[in-house]
C-alpha cells in the first residue's frame, strides 16, 4: 500500500521571513501525520526556518536542487551533505525549470539521483512532456527516455523508495491541468516501465505524482486514480490553498 505523497515546490519565490509566516499559516490546517505524507521543497535560504518550524510536525522539507560532487570548487552550488545536515529529506532533481534554464540532462540528473541516494535523501525525480511533443504523439516516448537515463544503474530497492513526478510541461504555471484520465494515462505508463526495468514489486511500490496547476478544486479527481499517488504543486503551494490540495 503505498502512502499518498503531496509536496510543495516553492520554487524561487518566499525569503525566509514570508516562509515563516506562510509555514504559521499553514501549521494548523495541514496534519503532517495523517494518511497522506507532507513536504514542503523551499528554496535553500528557507530550509533552516522551515525546517525549525515543521520540527514535531509530521510535515518534510525538501530542497529543489542539489549538486553531485561533495564539495569543493562549485561557486553557489548546494550538496547533499549539506541539505541532510540542515534536516531535509527530499529533493527535487530535474524539474523541468531546471532543464529548461539550467540546461540539465539527462545524465546530470542521473547523477544527482546518485548522489542524493547516497547520502539518504529521496528524489523526487520529475519528468513530463512539451505540448509539441503531446501533439506529435510522443509523450511516452520522450517520458521513458527521460525515466531509464535518470534510473541508470539504480537499484530495485532504490526505487521502491523514490517518487517520480510526471509533470507536462503544458500544464506547469498555466493554468492549464491535464484531465485526470490524461495523467492516469502517463502515470499508468510510467509505472508500467518501472515493471519492464525492474520488476513488479517495484512498479507497486513506487510513488508517482501528477504535477500542473494542481489546485484545491482539481486535486480531489486526480488523486482520486489508481496510479497517481499525491501531487507536486507549484502556485498553490504558496497559499492556505495548499491545506486543500493535502487534505482532498
Ligand atoms: C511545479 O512547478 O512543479 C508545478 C507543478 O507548478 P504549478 O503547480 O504552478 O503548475
Amino acid at each position: 500500500m503505498r502512502k499518498r505523497i503531496v509536496a510543495g515546490n516553492w520554487k524561487m519565490n518566499m525569503t525566509p521571513s514570508e516562509a515563516k509566516k506562510l509555514v504559521e499559516e499553514l501549521k494548523p490546517l495541514i496534519n503532517g501525520n495523517g494518511d497522506t505524507e507532507v513536504v514542503y521543497c523551499v528554496p535553500a535560504i528557507d530550509i533552516p526556518i522551515v525546517s525549525e518550524l515543521v520540527s514535531g510536525t509530521g510535515v518534510s522539507v525538501g530542497a529543489e536542487n542539489l549538486y553531485f560532487e561533495d564539495k569543493g570548487a562549485y561557486t553557489g552550488e548546494i550538496s547533499a551533505p549539506m541539505l541532510v545536515d540542515a534536516g531535509v529529506k527530499y529533493v527535487i532533481i530535474g524539474h523541468s525549470e531546471r532543464r529548461e534554464y539550467f540546461e540539465e540532462s539527462n545524465i546530470i540528473i542521473n547523477k544527482k539521483v546518485k548522489k542524493a541516494l547516497e547520502h539518504g535523501l529521496i528524489p523526487i525525480i520529475c519528468c513530463g512532456e512539451s505540448l509539441d511533443q503531446r501533439e506529435q504523439g510522443i509523450t511516452m516516448d520522450f517520458i521513458r527516455q527521460q525515466i531509464k537515463v535518470a534510473l541508470l544503474d539504480i537499484s530495485a530497492d532504490a526505487v521502491k523508495n523514490l517518487v517520480i513526478a510526471y509533470e507536462p510541461i503544458w500544464a506547469i504555471g498555466t493554468g492549464k491541468t491535464a484531465t485526470s484520465d490524461q495523467a492516469q494515462e502517463v502515470c499508468g505508463a510510467i509505472r508500467d516501465l518501472i515493471k519492464e526495468l525492474y520488476d513488479e514489486d517495484t512498479a507497486d511500490a513506487v510513488r508517482i505524482q501528477y504535477g500542473g496547476s494542481v489546485n484545491g478544486g482539481n486535486a480531489k479527481e486526480l488523486f482520486s486514480k489508481p496510479d497517481i499517488d499525491g501531487g507536486l504543486v507549484g502556485g498553490a503551494s504558496l497559499k492556505a490553498e495548499f491545506a486543500d490540495i493535502v487534505n482532498a
